[in-house]
């Protein structure tokens, strides 16, 4: 098979910006890196980039005059900056830094949603949720009593459009919550016609981008997003570094979170007033050098180009679809390649994924098995676990011939 991976930029270069990816996972056993989206591996211009700053210039940022803050403020609001350029924001005031995904999810839920939820409304979602856009939601309707409705799937995996109509058509939707791309099926939501079809309802929607901003280009203002959140770690950045995006009026017109230093414009002993956005919702030090290297991360990012990156996943997963269709008694979720990101969660009949997980470790191939955060995603789909490869810009497409081999390997000692 000829590997188009080449003729969109050189594979090996960019592997070799990866120091963890050249070892061995057992003696003799290369490193094969399938779970990228539980959390994808860093180069090194991250890696030194939050080195310097606790080498060069670690300080507190915002609050001092000497010139190390002043270096760390410029360094983190910096990479505020790229990323309000990276997803095409239209002000750097829209980008809050939080701790990833969930804790940005969390954040919507209990200042936009504590103050504008009330008994009877409705949150739309989906059954494909991760957890962390399931539970917050859950946890704040036992207390304000509104009702969470959840779209259903087509039989190939992806939403059903014409319930999500009907469900928005039946009224009291204040908000619809969905995911970008499902971090199972691999799922690609139409979120612009999700959102578009939300605010004729008038609805709010936000986006659940962990799976979708590392993958492909990402315009919160073509999809219309009025909330769009998603963690660094699972783009090339650091744990503990992420995004929520919030349009600037929703953002001014919502209270603050969590209370502390730097959110506050006065305090008084009777009573405190907010500071300005974005710095209402980044109460206390914020993960400063996690930020930073965010911020590199997403230079890494931008200087390949996403539109190259979700080239090159796309081979990897017509590749991957392709062969694991030949392995017998091998079924994977999710819709075909066009419709799908780089992820392929598969049983294997009379396997238990845990199982197949631990022969591919075996082999040095990490995947990840269990629910992936999806348990009513699992029960949807009538089972109690899948086992979950997935891809990112450093794979290749001779991994996937690995983990195919290994597959049948696994088949052998197991039916043997
Ligand atoms: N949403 C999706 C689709 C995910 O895949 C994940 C992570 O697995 C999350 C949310 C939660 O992200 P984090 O754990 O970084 O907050």
């Amino acid at each position: 098979m000829e590997h188009s991976v080449e003729r969109t930029y050189f594979i090996e270069t960019v592997r070799a910006d990866f120091p963890i990816l050249n070892q061995e996972h057992h003696p003799g056993v290369p490193l094969i890196y399938l779970d990228n989206a539980a959390s994808s591996q860093k180069p090194r211009s991250v890696i030194e980039a939050m080195d310097d700053y606790y080498r060069r210039y670690n300080a507190n940022v915002h609050r001092g005059i000497h010139k190390l803050s002043e270096q760390a403020t410029a360094a983190y609001e910096g990479a505020r900056v790229k990323i309000r350029k990276f997803i095409n924001a239209s002000s750097k005031r829209e980008i809050i830094f939080t701790r990833g995904t969930t804790e940005g999810i969390n954040l919507v839920a209990q200042t936009w949603g504590r103050a504008n939820l009330k008994p009877g409304d409705v949150v739309l979602s989906t059954v494909m949720e991760h957890h962390s856009n399931i539970v917050p939601w859950q946890i704040l309707a036992a207390e304000k009593e509104f009702v969470i409705k959840y779209i259903p799937l087509r039989e190939d995996g992806t939403l059903d459009m014409d319930v999500y109509t009907r469900l928005l058509n039946e009224g009291g939707v204040k908000l619809v919550t969905v995911m970008h791309v499902s971090n199972v099926l691999g799922t690609i939501n139409p979120v612009a016609e999700i959102a578009r079809q939300a605010h004729a309802a008038g609805a709010l929607i936000l986006v659940d981008g962990a799976q979708s901003t590392p993958h492909m280009p990402v315009d919160v203002q073509a999809l219309d997003a009025d909330f769009f959140v998603f963690s660094g770690h699972k783009m090339l950045g650091p744990t503990g570094s992420g995004v929520l995006y919030g349009k600037r009026a929703l953002l001014e017109a919502m209270p603050p979170w969590m209370g502390g230093g730097d959110m506050i414009a006065s305090v008084r002993l009777e009573g405190s007033t907010w500071n300005e956005l974005p710095y209402k919702f980044e109460a206390g030090t914020p993960s400063i050098a996690e930020a930073i290297g965010l911020g590199y991360a997403i230079d890494y990012l931008a200087e390949i180009g996403m539109e190259t990156i979700q080239a090159h996943e796309h081979t990897l997963t017509e590749y991957v679809l392709e062969r694991l269709s030949e392995v017998p008694d091998l079924k994977v979720y999710g819709p075909d390649a066009d419709r799908k990101g780089a992820v392929a969660a598969f049983t294997f009949a009379g396997i238990h994924p845990h199982d197949v997980a631990q022969m591919l470790d075996a082999e040095g191939i990490a995947v990840r098995a269990g629910h992936h955060c999806a348990m009513p995603l699992h029960d949807y789909l009538g089972l109690a676990a899948s086992t979950r490869a997935s891809f990112y810009l450093y794979n290749r497409l001779s991994e996937v011939d690995s983990l195919i081999e290994a597959l049948y390997k696994a088949r052998k000692a197991f039916y043997r």
